[in-house]
């Protein structure tokens, strides 16, 4: 299902619309009734500036893989051995 977006010209008001094509689309702004600026975006639309987009990619790693793993609190290794000398 595409995502709609319209802007409000007169407020800025931004409305996200989850719309089928054949839907009609929004004109006027529910808040001063201004026109609606269409602004077409949907998931996985590549922006214009490829900065931004590889920025974005790199804030969706989940924050869990990159935790270190859990450490093991082990004994000290008993000197039972003799110590070579
Ligand atoms: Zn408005």
């Amino acid at each position: 299902m595409p995502i709609y977006e319209y802007k409000c010209r007169k407020c800025d008001k931004v409305y996200e619309e989850f719309q089928s094509i054949h839907d009609k689309p929004l004109k006027y702004c529910e808040v001063c009734k201004g026109r609606l600026q269409k602004v077409f975006s949907s998931v996985g639309i590549s922006f214009k500036g490829s900065g931004f987009y590889s920025n974005d990619s790199q804030k969706s790693k989940s924050p869990a893989a990159q935790t270190p793993a859990k450490k093991e609190v082990k004994p000290e290794p008993k000197p039972d051995l003799p110590a070579k000398s």
